[in-house]
């Protein structure tokens, strides 16, 4: 009887030491020692191949599992990590979390891509190519399997940016702009940068079949990338009506809520293999890709 409850009380105290000690933290340190403690994991949204309804591959979104259980979403921490200095160790976590959650997935199916984010520090002092060569060696892992996205605040160091995109792409590595048309210049950006993909930015989908001004622009920002020969993935892909816009305008990929959220590894491994026969493609898709 005296173990039990000697195991309770070391359990009680650690919790409330643990407890205690955050709670004299800052952001800054909280999140200092959940680097140290490598508190973070990655969720997969997949991503849907428009004219088939078939998934392709997913998209890694960090999450950070707080001691209590608790998964912090990107936006709450992403920023003051960009901030402090704290990005790079939590992208080198999420590459090493893609390896070891889906490395078996990605061998088994070569046709299937993970796309990753990067930081704008990870892209203007290009340190992402080591560390993503030395995480795929002796992986199996094919380099065109793993395609890196950022948004346009890591194309601030224009150089910088030119030079680690391209040599991503010597590599075999595909590149995106996330979040496309919600930043200044956009198509400055679009002209100079060695990107193979254009991810349409939320915001633009939402407009589309409204009466914004905005569905304009997403009319236009499709009809650009397929002129500059982008790939175009949309993002936060909700309604059928959307979905549908977008495959009659030839946009070849989507992810958002109509498909799937962001799933752990196990169940985004489950949804690929269902996927791979129905899932997904609505009735009147098989006749037109026919
Ligand atoms: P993002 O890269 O543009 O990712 C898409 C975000 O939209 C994700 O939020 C996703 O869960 C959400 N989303 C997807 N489909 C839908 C939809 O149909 N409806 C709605 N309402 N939302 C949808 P999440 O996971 O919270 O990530 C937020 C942002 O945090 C990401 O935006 C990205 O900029 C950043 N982020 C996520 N993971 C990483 C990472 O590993 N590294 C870096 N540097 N940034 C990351
Ligand atoms: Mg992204
Ligand atoms: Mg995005
Ligand atoms: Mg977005």
């Amino acid at each position: 009887l005296l173990l039990p409850l000697a195991l309770f009380l070391a359990g009680l105290f650690a919790g409330l030491a643990i407890w205690l000690s955050r709670r004299r933290l800052s952001p800054r340190g909280e999140l200092a020692l959940a680097v140290r403690n490598r508190e973070f994991l990655a969720h997969y949204q997949p991503i849907i191949e428009l004219a088939t309804g078939r998934c392709i591959g997913a998209e890694a979104l960090v999450r950070w599992r707080r001691p209590d259980g608790s998964l912090v979403r990107p936006d709450l921490f992403i920023p003051l990590a960009e901030e402090t200095g704290f990005i790079g160790p939590i992208t080198d976590h999420v590459v090493e979390r893609v390896v070891d959650d889906l490395g078996d997935l990605l061998r088994r199916d070569r046709r299937l891509h993970i796309a990753i984010n990067l930081g704008a520090a990870d892209i203007s002092s290009g340190r992402i190519l080591p560390v993503l060569e030395a995480a795929l060696a002796d992986t199996g892992i094919e380099p065109q399997q793993i395609w890196l996205e950022a948004t346009e605040r890591g194309f601030v160091d224009i150089e910088g940016a030119r030079h680690t995109l391209a040599a991503l792409r010597r590599r075999g590595h595909m590149t995106a702009i996330d979040d496309f048309g919600t930043g200044y210049s956009g198509l400055k950006y679009l002209q100079r940068l060695p990107v193979d993909a254009l991810k349409i930015d939320k915001s633009f989908i939402d407009a589309v079949g409204t009466e914004a001004p905005t569905s304009h622009v997403t009319e236009h920002i499709i009809a650009m990338a397929r002129e500059l020969k982008l790939r175009i993935v949309a993002e936060g892909v909700e309604t059928e009506a959307q979905a549908a816009y977008l495959r009659q305008r030839g946009v070849g990929f989507a992810q958002g809520w109509l498909f799937s959220r962001a799933l752990p590894p196990e169940e985004f491994a489950a949804f690929c293999t269902r996927n791979r026969k129905t899932f997904g493609v609505p009735a009147n898709v098989e006749t037109l890709a026919a």
